[in-house]
């Protein structure tokens, strides 16, 4: 991790360097959901549809715990393990999943959910087991949240948050930014200290997905409104005592790239067997592995591996395959800034 910048002598802002001896494992472990968020990622056609059973989760986490799992791989103890879904608490197999990726010896355990805590998901796992429950939550109101997630799911959500920390558990929040509800962004971090929330995670609109199928290239910001909201909105989150984190998003033209492709260890895996190392291929089979009969293969070419290598001056190669919108150029066709990888964030906290 690395300190880049600072504001006043009270607060720390750092860039989240990827971590070599860190990596992590983004679990799907169904894509059904009870929502139908307008920003919403997921794509049947290319995750499938299977909710995985006790066994086969079990079985992935053992895989992903190996080091011999694939040449790339390290140490289980190294590993963060987010659950996924669609909501991963639908799936009844959930509670078994934590207990065994604890067993096993991940580094963390997180899951996502849009805050619906199916199956009393509260009763079957304990604060040692789980390290935060992350809650989905794009406004401060319900008019700005519930015209993006659906009807009724700000109060939905709030509810689970307030149930979850009374229980003892660590909360986090992700409000996924956008045209819709940038607007609101600053509202967000004193409802999240009044709920108990510690952390928070602020991304930005994918277009991918429902957003890519729906031409929601309409929803995407621009720089000057990304860097005018954002960053200020994470230090007054970081002033109420969250840890705040954001994407960097943009960086200048002298500043280093780094694809976590390349330098970091990020799987995203769906219940199709489906493993990615990139989250913006997610809509096009160009995945790197594939579980097949319960072992981890390496594609053959041509997967995002190989796409990686494209050293471009605009910085993300899959970023100006899939969302040239975001780039500007100067009158000699040159990048005027990159485009930093989607993993690459920025952390801001109370000194
Ligand atoms: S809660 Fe998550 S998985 Fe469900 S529709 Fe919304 S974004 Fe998609
Ligand atoms: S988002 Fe861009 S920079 Fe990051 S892993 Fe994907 S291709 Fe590489």
């Amino acid at each position: 991790m690395k300190e880049t910048t600072t504001k006043g002598n009270n607060f720390l802002r750092r860039t989240v360097e990827f971590q070599p001896h860190s990596r992590n494992l983004f679990f799907h472990i169904l894509t059904a959901c009870n929502l139908k968020c307008a920003h919403c990622y997921i794509n049947p056609d290319q995750h499938g549809t299977r909710t995985l059973d006790e066994d086969t989760i079990n079985g992935w986490l053992r895989l992903f715990s190996l080091e011999h799992g694939s040449g790339a791989i390290k140490k289980v103890q190294d590993t963060n393990v987010i659950f996924l879904g669609g909501e991963p608490t639908l799936n009844p197999a959930l509670a078994t999943g934590i207990k065994e990726a604890r067993r096993l010896g991940y580094a963390s355990i997180t899951v996502d959910t849009n805050g619906y805590l199916f199956h009393n998901i509260l009763d079957k796992v304990t604060p040692e087991e789980v390290d935060y429950f992350s809650f989905s939550l794009d406004g401060s109101k319900p008019e700005i949240n519930d015209s993006i997630r659906g009807r009724g799911t700000f109060e939905t959500c709030t509810k689970g948050i307030r149930a979850t920390v009374k229980r003892g558990f660590s909360v986090s929040s992700i409000f996924t930014a956008s045209a819709a509800n940038i607007h609101d962004l600053p509202n967000m971090p004193k409802l999240l200290q009044k709920l108990g929330v510690s952390r928070f995670f602020i991304q930005v609109i994918g277009i991918r997905g429902n957003p890519a199928r729906e031409g929601g290239a309409r929803l995407q910001l621009t720089r000057d409104v990304w860097e005018s909201v954002v960053p200020e909105t994470a230090f007054e989150a970081a002033k109420l005592g969250l840890v705040c984190h954001y994407p960097k998003v943009f960086l200048e033209r002298d500043e280093p790239f780094e694809c976590a492709g390349f330098v970091a260890e990020n799987y995203f895996v769906f219940p199709n067997g489906r493993v990615y190392t990139c989250p913006l291929c997610e809509d096009y089979p160009l995945h790197s592995y594939e579980i097949r009969k319960g072992r981890l293969e390496k594609r053959a070419p041509l997967t995002e591996s190989e796409l990686y290598n494209l050293k471009i001056p605009e910085g993300c190669v899959m970023n100006k395959l899939f969302h040239p919108g975001n780039l500007e150029y100067d009158p000699q066709g040159e990048p005027m800034y990159k485009v930093a990888c989607c993993m690459l964030k920025e952390e801001v906290v109370l000194r």
